[in-house]
């Protein structure tokens, strides 16, 4: 049957050269995107069955909303068996759009990126590449429900970017993270903790403007989680020159966002910190980056929440190359593997950048990405109790490089790490701070608790409660309560 297999061959090889055709009532017969009118429900389903029919794409469900309809997420990974297991440092890349149920361009953009990607796949070879290297992740609505009724909150008239566990919460196990929460949020969650995405971004509507956190005030993520060294400063996490370098990126690619300049708000660059803006508690982008690895940014696409029909390919034009180019910036990352000293990967090890304040936990398979601006840096990975030695690192504009670390001496404790960074950015000598903030609290700040006070058994109570990494001011507030906020 020599004949039978040459045709089949022959086959194959046609079909992957000449790309594959997506029929869907999203694109002209030329296969350009061409957005006529919004997808309902049942409307959005069929265009991404349709596209599930790839064999490099693969529609799942991350939950059920409160009315039961199935919240449907699509994954797209290319290569041999990249959709069954994702190949060995391939990052992650996930984009959600309409929580909030009457933001509704970020939907539409998510259904047109979805099916524009797949026709394009071995057509075009920027998008071939970002299929071939990248596993993307979209999720069209987070809130079908509400879409339907064009109302923000969910079918129990809940908000859901208000529904997240907040700093405060980090340390419970995910049961109880997910006590009392709505089904959306769970879903998200889940989503969030389950896979080890670099980076994302949610869609909103009502703005024009890029925002990334600290969305809410005064986190102090360090008291409670071991990965973080430093809170950052003024709202800014320990990340904040990579995470606006995020937001500027997807401004600056935006046919106006980074003008700024919407009838609805002005803002510089068509950027923002989230707290600068209002401050939201128990918003998405925060959790993302508390309680995972995941850098996510919110973007505000249009001043209004629904447009016109006629509107909505005029922002598929907008949002197109920032959508790609920022699925891109995932490449930045510095990667690789951490290995025990017979050159095994070790699971779930700590990676840690001098003078950065967020440790990143790598993955089951050992693999770690962490973004950096370009410049120099040290890093080392700590896991098993032992640690590798310190690695020289650069960082350009540009692919990141790919640094492995092998775990070769035995581990100090990771809470003496002498770089971590401080609250002002630089190693404070240990000592005792008294600070007065007018009209609000009191608040001694100490580095090094004195012998009588680590005997006491109060202190020592308090200390095993907020578990705080050595060289980590602690904090004694007395706060008096003038104003509710
Ligand atoms: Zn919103």
């Amino acid at each position: 049957m020599t004949w039978l297999r040459l045709l089949l061959v022959g086959t194959v090889l046609i079909l992957s050269c000449q790309g594959i055709k997506v029929d869907v009532d999203i694109m002209d017969n030329d296969g350009n995107i061409k957005i006529e009118r919004y997808h309902n429900y049942q409307d959005m389903e069929n265009v991404l069955n349709q596209l599930d029919s790839q064999s490099f794409v693969k529609k799942y469900k991350i939950g059920r909303t409160v009315a039961d309809r199935q919240i449907s997420a699509i994954k797209i990974s290319g290569g041999f068996d990249a959709l069954k297991k994702r190949p060995t440092l391939r990052p992650m890349v996930k984009y959600i759009a309409n929580m909030h149920g009457d933001e509704s361009v970020g939907r539409e953009m998510l259904i047109a990126l979805a099916s524009y990607l797949v026709e394009n796949y071995q057509k075009d070879e920027r998008v071939t590449k970002l299929i071939d290297t990248t596993e993307i992740h979209l999720v069209p609505s987070l809130n079908p429900d509400g879409f339907e009724e064009v109302k923000r909150e969910n079918g129990h008239n809940k908000d859901l970017n208000r529904n997240f566990p907040t700093w405060k919460e980090i340390g419970l196990d995910v049961e109880k993270l997910k006590e009392g929460r709505e089904p959306e949020t769970n879903a998200a969650i889940h989503m969030i903790l389950d896979n080890p995405f670099v980076l994302s971004i949610n869609f909103h509507d009502g703005a024009v403007v890029a925002n990334y956190p600290w969305d809410d005030t005064r986190v102090k993520a360090s008291e409670k989680s071991e990965y973080f060294l430093s809170n950052g400063v003024n709202d800014r996490t320990p990340d904040n020159d990579v995470f606006e370098d995020m937001a500027k990126l997807y401004a600056a690619k935006h046919t106006d966002m980074h003008l700024g300049q919407a009838s609805c708000g002005t803002f510089r660059d068509g950027v923002t910190n989230g707290v600068e803006w209002y401050a939201v508690n128990g918003g998405m982008q925060d959790f993302n980056y508390l309680f995972s690895n995941c850098m996510e940014i919110t973007l505000e696409l249009s001043c209004v929440k629904k447009p016109e029909e006629n509107r909505l390919q005029g922002e598929w034009k907008k949002n197109l190359e920032p959508m790609l180019s920022y699925l891109e910036y995932v490449h930045r990352a510095v990667h690789g593997i951490v290995k025990d000293s017979n050159g095994d990967p070790v699971a779930n090890a700590k990676v840690i950048v001098e003078k950065n304040g967020k440790i990143v936990k790598a993955t089951k398979s050992g693999e770690y990405w962490k973004l950096l601006m370009p410049g120099s840096y040290k890093i080392k990975a700590v896991g098993n109790g032992r640690e590798s030695e310190w690695t020289d690192i650069e960082i350009v504009d540009g692919p990141g490089p790919r640094v492995d670390l092998q775990l070769t001496k035995d581990g100090e404790n990771i809470d003496n790490i002498e770089e971590a960074e401080s609250e002002n950015g630089k190693v404070e000598a240990d000592g005792l701070k008294v600070e007065i903030i007018p009209g609000f609290c009191l608040q001694f700040q100490i580095w090094q608790l004195p012998t009588w006070c680590k005997q006491s058994p109060i202190a020592r109570s308090k200390k095993a409660q907020v578990a705080v990494p050595a060289r980590q001011p602690v904090y004694f507030n007395w706060h008096f309560p003038i104003f509710n906020n």
